[in-house]
């Protein structure tokens, strides 16, 4: 990997190495709430978490933070699992939040029997009426004095599901006039009578983000908890409870979280998105979830070097598209096989050529990598090329087709163009050339050189693939921070589909998950719908950043 000076994590991991804190153990924790696909901004979170205890000798934890009954469920549990491994990292152990609803019920008595939590019959509103604003004090709620007696009593009834839904909580016993709103004595536990995917009816009661997640940190032993930076004014709330529970300090690190342009990161709008059927689902290649950059033909690495060239910050901002885009095309560009596709086609009949004669033609499979070798390709008196590739006015410097003038056929001849046919309505159909024996690629002669080269397929040869070209979700850089309804933003043209493209007829058997570069046309991945005979290929990006403004 590339040199770099330590970010402010590793220098808070390295002093408290050198400081022997913990003993130099260093165990960081990945928490996902499964109630949804990972997105490229966990992808960022996995890689910072995994990657720092990895560069330190620790380990991570993979903890689901199931702790909110209603969103969650097991098929999102086992794809985090899948995209975590896919982006090449092993946790030491899955874990998970419910797995401490005992634990965690027991700190909550241990803190109402200390006198720092009580039961409020409040309603939200009238908690939230008192709460005071960040300004102005909040006043105390009138159930802030019940005795240890009554609240230990109480509580052990909200667990036995005594309560409706919402009709008490569990609040930790603060301070109302603290500045940080969070510690104005927040909810430790809600009353829900709902199913949990994994611990079932057993519980009628929840516990609250800030109760569940330090807690959860500090059973595992966790040394460096990193999350996000609107996290940071409930630091000082994670350290009361550990301090009053006098249990293992684990410790919280803020981060600026991923955003990235011309996309929407929050699981709620991606669900949406599913839901509504914007998109075709969770892996879906428009979307920035990790299962779609993988359908799209993302490689692991090309996502870990972006997540290391992205960096940590301390101040929120949104990652260019482009720089993922870089990423990829960077690392395809050494591994992807060349190869030679038509998306657009017209025919182009060689009138020189004798009909019904063959050759068999060297082509390269990849200029950047001379292990690759060499394969053959088919040339014929007719053939498909691009219908881009052909002018019937053609500008000074077309260096392509165009009555009169010459190209050369990638690995073939140079050809010069004689005329062309057009259909009833306009468009032209076949294109004709003659070509020049002695220009054959590799033969002697071979020297002669023009300015453009096309790529092409021969038309009894070519098998048929269907084709998927994508774009940006959205039409502006930054859909979460717009006005109105993100969905009314969407890019109408994020989806091509080409029924009908030529490709060589050995890519008609390609394994989904195989990628190529089609030669001018990008890189392209053979998804996970192709079957033998009937491929599909996704367009994983473009050659060059057409976006570039
Ligand atoms: P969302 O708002 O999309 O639901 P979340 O933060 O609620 O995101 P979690 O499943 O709780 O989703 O996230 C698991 C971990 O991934 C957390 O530690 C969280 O901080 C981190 N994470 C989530 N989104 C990002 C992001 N965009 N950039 C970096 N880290 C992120
Ligand atoms: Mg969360
Ligand atoms: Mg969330």
């Amino acid at each position: 990997s590339e040199e770099r000076s330590l970010n402010f994590l590793e220098q808070i991991v390295e002093e408290d190495i050198a400081k022997g804190i913990n003993s130099g153990r260093v165990l960081t924790r990945f928490p996902p709430e499964p109630n949804g696909y990972l997105h490229i901004g966990h992808a960022k979170s996995i890689c910072l978490n995994f990657g720092l205890a990895q560069k330190y000798g620790g380990q991570t934890n993979l903890r689901f933070d199931d702790t909110n009954p209603v969103t969650e469920d097991t098929e999102y549990v086992d794809s985090i699992k899948e995209d975590i491994q896919w982006l090449g990292f092993q946790w030491a152990k899955e874990l998970y939040a419910s797995d401490y609803f005992e634990q965690l019920y027991q700190y909550a008595v241990e803190l109402i029997k200390k006198g720092f939590a009580y039961v409020d019959d409040s309603s939200a509103a009238e908690i939230a009426a008192l709460k005071g604003t960040p300004t102005e004090p909040g006043k105390d709620s009138p159930y802030r004095n019940r005795s240890v007696e009554e609240n230990l009593q109480l509580f052990a009834d909200m667990r036995a599901g005594k309560y409706p839904d919402a009709a008490k909580t569990l609040r930790a016993k603060i301070d109302m006039a603290s500045p940080n709103m969070h510690m104005r004595d927040p909810i430790m536990y809600r009353i829900k009578h709902a199913h949990h995917h994994r611990t079932g009816d057993a519980w009628s009661i929840y516990p609250m983000y800030d109760f569940a997640h330090g807690q959860s940190d500090s059973i595992e032993n966790i040394t460096h908890s990193i999350c996000t930076l609107e996290f940071i004014p409930h630091r000082p709330l994670y350290d009361w409870f550990i301090q009053q529970l006098d249990i293992f300090p684990s410790h919280q690190y803020e981060f600026a979280r991923l955003n990235l342009s011309y996309t929407v990161m929050s699981k709620r709008k991606l669900l949406q998105l599913v839901n509504e059927g914007i998109v075709r689902g969770w892996d879906d290649p428009r979307m920035p979830t990790i299962a779609a950059f993988r359908r799209r033909g993302y490689t692991p690495s090309s996502i870990r070097t972006f997540a290391e060239r992205v960096g940590i910050q301390k101040r929120d901002n949104i990652i260019e598209l482009g720089l993922l885009e870089f990423c990829i095309r960077e690392e395809l560009n050494k591994t992807a096989p060349r190869v030679m596709a038509v998306l657009d086609p017209i025919k182009l009949v060689i009138t020189s050529y004798p009909e019904g004669q063959t050759e068999e033609l060297q082509a390269e499979n990849n200029p950047e990598d001379a292990a690759a070798g060499h394969r053959n390709v088919t040339f014929s008196n007719t053939l498909w090329i691009e219908r881009e590739d052909f002018m019937e006015n053609p500008p000074k410097k077309f260096f392509r087709l165009g009555v009169g003038l010459k190209v050369r056929l990638k690995y073939a001849y140079i050809v010069e163009c004689t005329g062309f046919d057009k259909d009833e309505n306009g468009n032209v159909t076949t294109v004709y050339a003659t070509h020049i024996p002695e220009s054959k690629s590799g033969a002697e002669g071979s020297a002669m050189s023009v300015k453009g080269t096309i790529h092409w397929l021969s038309a009894a040869h070519a098998k048929t693939a269907e084709v998927r070209l994508y774009d940006r979700l959205f039409t502006v850089e930054n859909p979460a921070g717009a006005e109105g309804d993100f969905k009314d933003l969407i890019n109408p043209n994020s989806l091509e589909i080409i029924e009908k493209a030529y490709i060589e007829p050995f890519l008609a058997d390609a394994k989904p998950g195989e990628r190529f570069q089609f030669l001018r046309k990008g890189y392209f991945v053979a998804d996970v719908e192709s079957t033998p005979g009937k491929p599909v290929f996704n367009r994983t990006v473009t050659l060059k950043d057409t976006w570039a403004k």
